[in-house]
């Protein structure tokens, strides 16, 4: 680093430093050391290459998951780490089969086919396919509303869109996803045949998107396809339905649940100087969906995971807490890895008291939501300051990440890196969710904002 540089962060950190003396000169100059590392000789967007172009969509019990597992263990490996080894965990198999095929037949025979794609989890159609009289709602309750006369023997079509006047559009995305879960299960219980979603996301588009589904405590026999349908596929549906309510649909889908199979949570270790019996977790999730090579969701948080503990290595940090980079499986279709690290931890007595997750896309960061209580909370929000420099000013109350939450009650922090998320949508689940869509500065600045809470935690700790 040149003087002039150094001098300006000393005059920056003395004024900080006079707003909360809690945060340290030396804290400003690591914080400004590990975004220049990440800026300038990072690691996360060359591993992001390899795992979305040479490897691809990783659904879990694929045989591209099983290639993930292997690259990123070798790539930890390569690292000088502790220890890195993989933790065994039985994950769904789920396979999509041939394209899905669908289309609008109206009343004089002539057939609009239609973007579609199957929901994960979902039964096949019967080999030629179905096709049936549509009824639309908007939810679970207007289903219900309308009841067995109404619905049996039809596709219902769930078309309530996310909402666009919500700017978090994770909270668009959870007002709508229910009827992506549970509408099938629910739509069998009043006679339906299958069932059509329209797609999560706030961009007309033709893309489908897909996303898991359960039949809940349906028995087997009862239970009906389900499938997405792009949102301009949806609009369209649904202004033809208004002219012609006794359309049909035809959709056909041969996708097929295989039971459990073995696969991998992949995990390295630095052991801690002062406290190697507390651990800090940094992770994404290694599995994606199948429809593109799920760079978005989530290769950016798993190789920014993994650049936390490089740019340490590199930096010649030596952490005072055991810090773990965990690439968790089956997040999308089973969170079988999530609930497999948690056990294992409460099975050896391990004291976790911090865990980051990064999965909600490689956009700009803005900040961190923080699942704990408001005495804790109140004092990581005094490190905010420290962030200005790096325009990250989002420090919340708020969800720490899907793979993580099983940890909740026996961690102090669990916490969620929250990039901008504006775009998140566009991508996914969806085919559009490759290399292309992810920034590299963007992802490098994510690992950084990572990177540098970690090591406040580990300097600082809460207590
Ligand atoms: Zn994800």
């Amino acid at each position: 680093m040149n003087r002039p540089n150094l001098m300006l962060l000393l005059l920056l950190t003395i004024f900080f430093s006079g707003v909360h003396a809690q945060n340290t000169v030396q804290d400003s100059i690591m914080l400004s050391n590990i975004y220049k590392m990440a800026l300038t000789e990072g690691k996360s967007y060359e591993w992001l290459d390899h795992l979305a172009n040479n490897i691809g969509g990783r659904l879990s019990g694929s045989l591209e998951a099983e290639r993930a597992v292997k690259y990123t263990e070798a790539e930890l490996k390569e690292l000088g780490l502790d220890k890195v080894w993989l933790q065994s965990v039985m994950v769904p198999k789920w396979t999509r089969g041939f394209q899905e095929y669908a289309y609008i037949e109206t009343g004089n025979g002539n057939k609009t086919t239609t973007d579609i794609c199957a929901l994960g989890g979902s039964v096949a159609t019967p080999s030629l396919g179905i096709k049936a009289e549509v009824i639309e709602v908007m939810g679970l309750n207007e289903l219900a509303s309308l009841g067995k006369a109404k619905i049996s023997g039809k596709i219902v079509f769930f078309n309530r869109a996310m909402d666009p006047a919500l700017v978090q559009t994770f909270a668009a995305y959870s007002g709508a996803a229910d009827q992506r879960y549970a509408g099938a299960a629910e739509a069998a219980k009043y006679g339906a045949v299958g069932v059509i979603v329209r797609s999560l996301t706030l961009s007309l588009d033709d893309y489908p998107h897909t996303g898991a589904m359960s039949y809940g405590d349906l028995p087997e026999k009862n239970w009906i396809p389900a499938a997405a349908i792009s949102t301009k596929g949806a609009e369209y549906l649904s202004s033809m339905l208004k002219l012609q309510p006794d359309l049909k649909f035809y959709f056909k889908q041969n996708c097929k649940n295989w039971g459990d199979v073995q696969s991998y949570n992949v995990i390295g270790e630095i052991k801690g100087t002062d406290f190697p019996d507390k651990y800090l977790v940094v992770g994404g999730h290694l599995d994606s969906w199948d429809l593109a090579d799920g760079a978005q969701d989530d290769g950016a948080g798993v190789v920014q995971s993994m650049e936390v503990l490089r740019l340490f290595k590199k930096l010649g940090y030596k952490p005072r807490h055991s810090l773990r980079v965990v690439l968790f499986m089956n997040e999308e279709n089973g969170l079988r890895g999530g609930k497999k690290y948690a056990e294992e931890a409460k099975r050896k007595n391990e004291t976790h008291v911090f865990a980051l997750e990064s999965d909600a896309g490689g956009f700009t960061p803005r900040g961190f939501t923080f699942d704990t209580d408001d005495a804790t909370f109140n004092k990581i929000k005094v490190w905010s300051s420290l962030f200005k420099p790096y325009l990250i000013h989002y420090f919340e109350k708020g969800y720490g990440g899907a793979d993580i939450a099983p940890l909740k009650g026996n961690i102090e922090v669990l916490a969620g890196l929250m990039p901008d998320s504006q775009r998140y949508f566009d991508y996914h689940h969806a085919a559009t969710d490759t290399f292309d869509a992810v920034n590299k500065r963007e992802l490098e600045l994510g690992a950084a904002t990572m990177a540098s809470l970690v090591y406040l935690f580990d300097q600082h700790g809460t207590k």
